[in-house]
């Protein structure tokens, strides 16, 4: 077959004409508009209220694809459920499921206006309350049923705007997740089964559809089991999903006007940051900024697709842009990772010794554990970890290779920017920031993105402060 296919307005509104030879069109979906992907979090759509305000966002006459969470305290109440239900007791899942039914039917006698809506959303949800009975009912449970209660939140929040955008007379369809989101055997992403498979779920709805709602979170694993991205996946399930159409702008939405250049829990007068680098936002995003989800960076940053953090409640606000470009010779914020332990391990034989970090390392990787931050010396080497599961068995291990210290209760501060070496006099400026305070290490050049301080955990409101008022 031999055709001849124009692409509509790419990004520089340029007509493409491309032969294409022996190739099957049924495979070919072309989008001739560049679509952004909306993604709303659990409060955004917390309420009846929430969702018709975040109804009129979405309501702008532009193409595109929203991603939903589930209400928020919905997946937590599942977690609750599931819980009940390893435990062999259906009794109490079942008013756990009452009351959530309860919930969403008051919700939707709020949201809807007519009886129509009202009586289409309830038969919509009542699908999920079924499964979660059905269950109940059963004698076994396992991870896998606890996946299916997980998958119903994101179910339900969707069905009940993709009805109400309908009820406002907007050509909104679903496009359901689990039609195309796919985790493959190493519980990553499958790229390219998610390009193929919204491609074609998308080509199945009316071509006058102009918004596209589908789930955050959930999808399908290698086995074709209903499985899920980990707790706050949405963002991830953005990210994945603009990637794979090659979205004009992944935009995430929450109660906050983007990043702030430090944690405004504790510190006054705190900035959003208006753009930053996609390596200087997974600093943030992995040591502390709660507004993103780490997971959500790296498909979009592979894909040279901008995301924008936005707030549903300053709609017009500029938010955060993060995108490859990089601001030069800016510092843009700080933040505190909590929870972190600190091991020391000192060694007379670390002297000109080689092969002595290595076997440190492998006590680590034994216990699957990861390293957050590292510092050497010629007698020593110090890291950090925030997952103490294994830290009893690791101390052990480490105690053949020398003398080994642990301390709780540490924090990690780091201050993300332009830290190429070539910008003289900033490491000064942040360590100066810090001279009233006791620093434990200091990590500088792992990237030219941050540099990372742990403190004690009584310090921390001291050293946020402080570097607030010296650096912002
Ligand atoms: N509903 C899921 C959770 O609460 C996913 C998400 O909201 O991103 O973890
Ligand atoms: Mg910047």
């Amino acid at each position: 077959m031999q055709s001849t296919i124009t692409f509509g307005n790419n990004k520089n509104g340029i007509i493409f004409n491309f032969q294409l030879k022996f190739v099957s069109l049924q495979f070919i979906y072309i989008f001739s508009i560049l679509m952004k992907v909306q993604k709303f979090g659990g409060t955004s759509v917390g309420s009846a209220k929430r969702m018709k305000e975040v109804a009129s966002l979405i309501n702008d006459g532009n193409k595109k694809i929203v991603v939903l969470s589930a209400m928020s305290g919905t997946t937590n109440t599942l977690v609750e459920i599931a819980d009940y239900l390893y435990k062999k007791n259906p009794v109490s899942a079942n008013e756990v499921i009452n009351t959530l039914e309860t919930k969403y039917n008051g919700v939707i006698d709020e949201l809807y206006k007519s009886a129509d809506y009202k009586d289409k959303a309830k038969k919509a949800i009542k699908v999920n309350f079924d499964t979660l009975r059905s269950l109940s009912k059963n004698n076994f449970f396992t991870v896998f049923e606890e996946k299916i209660a997980l998958a119903q939140g994101e179910q339900m929040s969707t069905a009940m705007v993709n009805l109400y955008l309908n009820e406002l007379g907007v050509k909104s369809a679903l496009l359901p997740a689990l039609d195309y989101m796919r985790i493959d055997k190493n519980e990553e992403p499958d790229v390219a089964y998610i390009r193929e498979h919204i491609a074609k779920e998308l080509a199945k709805l009316p071509a006058d559809t102009v918004v596209y709602i589908t789930q955050g979170y959930i999808c399908r694993n290698a086995y074709n089991e209903i499985d899920n991205l980990k707790r706050g996946g949405s963002d991830y399930s953005a990210s994945l999903i603009g990637a794979a159409i090659g979205a004009e702008e992944i935009q995430i939405w929450t109660d906050i006007d983007g990043m702030h250049n430090n944690d405004p829990r504790f510190v006054k007068g705190t900035k959003p940051v208006a753009t930053l680098h996609f390596e200087e936002a997974a600093e943030l995003a992995y040591f502390g900024a709660k507004i993103l989800h780490p997971t959500c960076i790296l498909p979009a940053k592979l894909a040279n697709i901008p995301v924008r953090l936005l707030n549903t409640m300053d709609p017009k606000a500029h938010g955060t842009l993060i995108s490859n470009h990089i601001t030069e010779h800016k510092i843009e914020a700080v933040a505190a990772k909590d929870n972190i332990t600190a091991i020391k391990i000192k060694s007379g034989r670390m002297l000109l010794a080689y092969g002595f970090l290595r076997k440190v390392f492998d006590c680590f990787e034994t216990y699957k554990t990861s390293i957050d931050m590292i510092t050497t010396s010629e007698v020593g080497v110090s890291v950090t970890i925030d997952n103490t599961k294994h830290l009893d068995d690791i101390v052990n291990e480490l105690k053949q290779f020398g003398t080994v210290t642990v301390e709780h209760d540490m924090v990690i501060i780091c201050v993300v920017g332009d830290m190429n070496c070539a910008n003289v006099g900033f490491q000064a400026k942040i360590v100066n920031a810090l001279k009233n305070i006791p620093v434990r290490m200091i990590s500088y050049g792992g990237s030219n993105y941050n540099v990372s301080f742990l403190v004690g955990a009584a310090d921390k409101k001291r050293a946020l402060e402080a570097l607030s008022k010296n650096l912002f």
